[in-house]
């Protein structure tokens, strides 16, 4: 069998956080591969047009929208705006997500409402608007991002694990729900990647926790958005429903 690039050329696809970190390894990527490829960002303008301009330098397209994800009714606009002018929204990869680690005992309401609204509301959000258009064209995939954090325990983390956990649930039904309609849906969970998110992990207890990785390092975002990428070729098509675990053997430790 021959592999053909690019995967993506023609495609459309929509990434949340794109402007940073994973998200902004993602756009890359499959703007690399030929999609053109729109992100929605939070606040950072700077961090946006860096990511343009990084794309652009490669040779690809990308589009930024300051859009944040618990904000219902914007990502409905921002999303309908998008379909009117691509006619299509082939790819959505569900990658915002926050952490506001603290002990349950000492959690505040504020740290566990932020955490479900930006990584379960969020997901609902702009799956709940994209969906539509997957549906009429009868094609589409969705990558959703999880954290091992969903199956491996981690002190401090309640709110963020539960998230997570969410999203891998919700991920099996809404693949169950869409599969009928040609769209898969899917998960990526990753262990410990170095961008801003993990920082105060890698600072605290870098090494103790490099030593529990069976692959001895922290993963990169780009060790991340190979496997998205993966997902949302026809390489993967046929997969739907599953968690992809992207950790050095994190978990399975
Ligand atoms: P990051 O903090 O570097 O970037 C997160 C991005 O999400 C940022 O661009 C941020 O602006 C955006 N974002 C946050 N809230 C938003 C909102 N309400 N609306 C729009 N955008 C919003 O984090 P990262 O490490 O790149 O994480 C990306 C994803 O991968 C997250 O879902 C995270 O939970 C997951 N993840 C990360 C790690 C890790 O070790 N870094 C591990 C497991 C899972």
């Amino acid at each position: 069998m021959k592999i053909t690039t690019p995967q993506l050329g023609g495609k459309v696809a929509l990434v949340t956080g794109g402007s940073r970190g994973i998200g902004r390894a993602i756009v890359e990527t499959l703007a690399a591969d030929g999609a053109d490829v729109t992100f929605f960002y939070r606040g950072n303008d700077e961090a946006a047009r860096d990511t343009i301009a990084a794309v652009a330098a490669a040779g690809g397209n990308a589009t930024a929208v300051k859009v944040d994800v618990t904000d219902a009714a914007a990502c409905s606009a921002a999303v309908e705006a998008l379909y009117e002018r691509t006619e299509a929204i082939d790819i959505l990869v569900n990658n915002a997500g926050v952490t506001r680690d603290n002990v349950l005992t000492g959690m505040t309401d504020a740290e566990l409402a932020d955490v479900l609204a930006t990584n379960v509301s969020g997901v609902f959000n702009m799956t709940r608007a994209v969906a539509p258009f997957m549906v009429s064209r009868r094609r589409g995939t969705i990558v959703n991002l999880s954290s091992v954090s969903a199956q491996k325990g981690g002190r401090g983390q309640t709110n963020y694990a539960a998230s997570k956990g969410a999203i891998e649930s919700f991920t099996k039904a809404l693949a169950v729900e869409l599969a009928a309609r040609r769209i898969r849906v899917n998960c990526v969970a990753p262990g410990v990647i170095e961008t801003e998110m993990s920082e105060a992990v890698r600072d605290a207890a870098g090494d103790e926790v490099k030593s529990r990785i069976l692959l001895r390092r922290f993963g990169q975002p780009q060790d991340v958005a190979n496997v998205v990428w993966f997902l949302a070729t026809p390489l993967a098509d046929y997969m739907t429903g599953q968690v992809v675990h992207v950790d050095g053997g994190f978990k399975m430790e």
